[in-house]
């Protein structure tokens, strides 16, 4: 078969230079969010905001038990999942204290891929902490997709969050790519893991679907829009328990209390301070601001990502489908929006293209901006990709940026807050502060359970129980081992 070659606007095979420089990666500066972000299509579309301001003027309690530092999915899952198992004997108030507008992060500046990973990267996992972490990576990210698709089916709210089931396609456009994802599927395979959900299509089987050459390996996959999933979880949550909500309300720092006082921790805001017990930092790219140690490669480094939202030039029935898409060792991602009627041209969301930037944007927290040599690639991306499915030189409905907290692993900190320099036993200061942040630009299938293992933690505290881990957790995403792969200077091989 005579393949048109497409043009591939972003460079290949840059995945671990990418990996050595955030190995390197230093920032300076405050990691406060900016004010005045880029505007995005989940965030700045006519009513998809309902909650922006809520509590951003007025009345900030004196008091709470359990203060959560971040309105994006964590911390919303953390509240979520204490409302699930709040019980009115235990009466807690809980607040969530957000520095911008409600999920005006990460979350509602993100691609809207909820995908969990079906084998990629099962070797590499599977060869730095053994088969069963590998195999309970992806049960964490089964158990989040179920989780949420269970709550939005619940609620009946499939339409209202624009919930596509449409699968998921991973493209390979370099050999090197397809060898490795090969080895991640039959390691995956060997060690029992269900792939009876993935198909491998040859590049010809691409090709005579999709119109491009590369072989690609597509699983189950679903695409949302982000903000109204937490806005939801949100409104649930209030519904059950004692939560209140404080946009515009940057947390500057965190002292601790009075001797004798009931609560530990004092939080400071720029509109008073509230006493509370526990912490929780949802605060993911920006968790150094509260957590200085958490500056640098061990910790977390902020990094900008940039995503438009494009029309196409043909109707969503070529597009053969309505999956999500990844290529280029996931540089690039990108799915169709829902259309209101056949003819209608989709809107595309697409991300990517910072591996153009020398150092594929570590250490950059400004999402006020979009980087012009990122733009110009992103334009040229889908028409290069799908020629005549999209024209050339067309400006993009929307663009923005948002920052994911990387790091070096590439896997979240989840649990108590402790001192990451291993010289330090200093944990005890931390006593009831918690984290789940650093997905490193993989969040909504991590997230949501990530909340729940924080909400659960604190739960068996305040009860006086032992926590015990869920099965689908992974032990290397706990902050308590954390420190152990550092003393053993572990890092990710790829
Ligand atoms: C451009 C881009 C594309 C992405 N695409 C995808 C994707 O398609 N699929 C996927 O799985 N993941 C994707 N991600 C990653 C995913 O969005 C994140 O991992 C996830 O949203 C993190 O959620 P969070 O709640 O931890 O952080 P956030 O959503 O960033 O929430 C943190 C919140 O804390 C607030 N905050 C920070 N500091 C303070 C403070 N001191 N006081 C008060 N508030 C504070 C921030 O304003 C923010 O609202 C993408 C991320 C970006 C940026």
């Amino acid at each position: 078969m005579a393949f048109v070659q497409p043009t591939l606007s972003v460079p290949t095979s840059r995945l671990q230079e990418s990996q050595d420089l955030l190995h390197s990666a230093r920032s300076a500066g405050d990691y406060l969010p900016v004010q005045k972000p880029t505007k995005s299509f989940w965030i700045d579309s006519p009513d998809a905001n309902p909650l922006a301001t809520e509590g951003s003027t007025g009345f900030l309690p004196a008091a709470a038990d359990i203060c959560i530092v971040g309105s994006g999915i964590t911390g919303v899952s953390v509240a979520y999942h204490l409302a699930t198992r709040f019980t009115r004997e235990e009466p807690l108030r809980v607040i969530i204290l957000e520095a911008r507008d409600f999920c005006s992060g990460a979350t509602g500046r993100n691609g809207g891929h909820l995908t969990p990973n079906a084998f990629i990267d099962f070797s590499t996992l599977e060869a730095k902490y053994g088969q069963l972490e590998a195999m309970k990576a992806l049960d964490l990210e089964s158990h989040t997709a179920k989780g949420i698709l269970e709550f939005i089916s619940s609620q009946d709210i499939v339409d209202e969050v624009d919930l596509v089931a449409g699968g998921h396609v991973t493209m390979f456009v370099t050999d090197d790519e397809f060898c490795r994802a090969q080895k991640d599927y039959h390691a995956a395979r060997a060690a029992g893991v269900d792939l009876s959900n993935v198909e491998w299509l040859s590049k010809e089987e691409m090709y005579s679907i999709y119109g491009v050459p590369y072989p690609g390996a597509k699983y189950g996959g679903h695409n949302l829009w982000p903000l109204k999933l937490v806005t939801y979880l949100y409104n649930y949550a209030k519904f059950k328990m004692p939560l209140s909500l404080h946009t515009s309300t940057p947390v500057s720092t965190i002292s601790p209390n009075k001797v004798g006082s009931p609560h530990r921790w004092k939080v400071h805001t720029p509109r008073g301070s509230v006493s509370c017990s526990y912490v929780v930092h949802a605060t993911n790219a920006y968790a150094s601001h509260l957590l200085p140690h958490l500056r640098g490669p061990s910790g977390i480094v902020p990094t900008r990502g940039q995503v438009m939202a494009v029309r196409a030039s043909v109707p969503l029935d070529q597009f053969k489908g309505r999956s999500s898409w990844d290529a280029n060792d996931d540089f690039e991602y990108w799915f169709p929006r829902p259309v209101t009627t056949i003819s209608e041209h989709p809107l595309v969301i697409l991300g990517g293209g910072r591996e153009v930037e020398s150092r594929f944007e570590y250490g950059e927290i400004d999402d006020s901006k979009c980087s012009e040599v990122v733009s110009k690639v992103l334009r040229d991306f889908l028409p290069g990709l799908f020629r005549g499915k999209f024209e050339l030189g067309r400006e993009p409905v929307m663009e923005w940026t948002g920052i994911m907290g990387f790091t070096s692993l590439r896997d979240p900190f989840v649990g108590p807050v402790g001192d990451l320099d291993a010289s330090s036993s200093h944990d005890s200061n931390y006593k009831g502060q918690f984290i789940a942040a650093g997905y490193s630009g993989h969040g909504m299938p991590r997230a949501y359970a990530c909340g729940e293992v924080v909400a659960t933690m604190i739960l068996a505290e305040t009860r006086g129980e032992s926590w015990s881990a869920p099965k689908w957790l992974p032990h290397h995403y706990l902050t308590s081992q954390i420190r152990r792969v550092n003393d053993n200077q572990t890092m990710p091989s790829k």
